[in-house]
């Protein structure tokens, strides 16, 4: 991508737009600019061409029944998935425990409002625990919430057993995925499983901020939660961001996600290579994942830890023995490289639920940043942004010790 100076390795907070969405931007801001639902012949063709957005999201997302609707953001999607599933009477809400704050915090509310909610611990490789998900579902589960690849950690969640689990216990409830880290980055098939609604959020995948979306297998299961002129199946009311839906579908129409999930696979493998060549160790999938049993075990480590949990090559965390994530990030900042510290949501508030939820100590927690990729970053990119991370961390070291 050109136009930027820095090395931006936080992809999982936003991405970098296609500079193809700018004229898309403009056509319908400046001239399509039409409200959908007026009765103008200009609108019904602008009606027409988000009735064939639709369409092609479908398609993308592998969906053979079902509608999108189109929303403000993946907060908002997750928000109308889960409140807009709820029932009166003896029902249960299940959860996974590593969940964005988009559906923990949701969640949360349920129980303090006196639902039925139970969360489902993770596992330490970053998953649901899929045997502790089977031991809470029952005919009185109403909704099943689980992410497609977590945020923070990059651990992919096993969509076809967790369907495979609803279709045996509890067939009449809703299975909701935030697939936000997952959608336009792992390829898979929506059709393939037992999925009803499904969150995506366009600036996480080179289009802009402030459109998203919401799959929805059967619009009768839902409700709306705003009430207003029902411009969208009677659930989401509200004029449609014409400009938004148009640049995500062009946003998509650029992405072909399994080439992108080789090329970043690759890129990582660089990385991660170029990191271990420089005297980083990457952990194995079985390696204790606490600083202090980690640096015991191998003789005082003193330096880079690659923690990959073996999920999306999009997101790993790196752990800086001895330094404090947050003062890396500010010294990569200065040397011209972006990185993240978890959530950008949660980066502000103390700790990592997330993190800690699988077992990793404060203490290892508190070294960690994590980096996430795109497709469209170059081999020199990450072998500076190696170089950089390497001189950054060695000069911090020295000026501590
Ligand atoms: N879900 C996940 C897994 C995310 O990573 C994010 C953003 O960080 C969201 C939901 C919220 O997306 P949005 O910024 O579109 O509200």
């Amino acid at each position: 991508m050109e136009g930027f100076e820095m090395i931006y390795l936080d992809n999982a907070s936003t991405t970098k737009m296609f500079d193809e969405c700018v004229d898309i931007h403009k056509e319908f801001s400046c001239n399509r600019f039409f409200n959908p639902s007026a009765l103008s012949g200009s609108s019904l063709e602008v009606s027409k061409l988000i009735a064939d957005a639709e369409k092609y999201f479908l398609h993308r997302l592998g969906a053979r029944v079902g509608n999108v609707l189109f929303t403000g953001c993946a907060t908002e999607s997750n928000n109308l998935a889960i409140k807009g599933s709820v029932r009166s009477g003896d029902w249960e809400y299940v959860f996974s425990a590593g969940e964005h704050p988009s559906v923990y915090n949701v969640a949360k509310k349920l129980e303090l409002d006196g639902y039925v909610v139970h969360f489902v611990p993770l596992q330490k490789n970053g998953q649901i625990d899929v045997k502790a998900l089977e031991k809470v579902l029952n005919e009185k589960t109403r909704l099943i919430s689980v992410m497609h690849v977590n945020n923070e950690t990059g651990a992919i969640n096993d969509l076809k057993k967790i369907s495979d689990l609803k279709m045996k216990y509890c067939p009449r409830a809703l299975l909701h995925v935030d697939g936000v880290q997952g959608f336009m980055k792992i390829p898979f098939v929506l059709s393939d499983t037992a999925v009803d609604l499904y969150s995506f959020s366009g600036h996480k995948f080179h289009a802009p901020k402030g459109i998203a979306g919401l799959y929805v297998k059967n619009k009768n299961s839902l409700k709306e939660l705003f009430n207003g002129g029902g411009q969208q199946y009677l659930l989401r009311s509200g004029t449609e961001n014409v400009s938004g839906i148009m640049q995500m579908k062009k946003a998509v129409e650029l992405i072909n996600e399994k080439e992108n999930f080789e090329k970043v696979k690759k890129l990582k493998e660089n990385f991660n290579d170029a990191l271990i060549s420089m005297g980083a160790v990457k952990l194995t999938e079985n390696e204790l994942l606490t600083l202090h049993d980690f640096v015991g075990n191998h003789e005082n480590f003193s330096g880079i830890i690659i923690n990959d949990f073996h999920g999306s090559p999009y997101i790993e965390n790196l752990i800086f023995s001895g330094v404090k994530g947050e003062t890396m990030l500010h010294a990569l900042d200065s040397a011209g490289v972006i990185v993240g510290l978890g959530s950008a949501c949660s980066s502000k508030k103390a700790g990592n639920r997330v993190l800690e939820q699988i077992g990793i100590d404060k203490e290892t927690i508190i070294s960690s940043v994590r980096v996430s990729f795109n497709a469209y970053m170059t081999t020199e990119e990450i072998q500076n942004a190696v170089k950089i991370i390497a001189e950054c961390y060695a000069d911090i070291k020295r000026r501590v010790q």
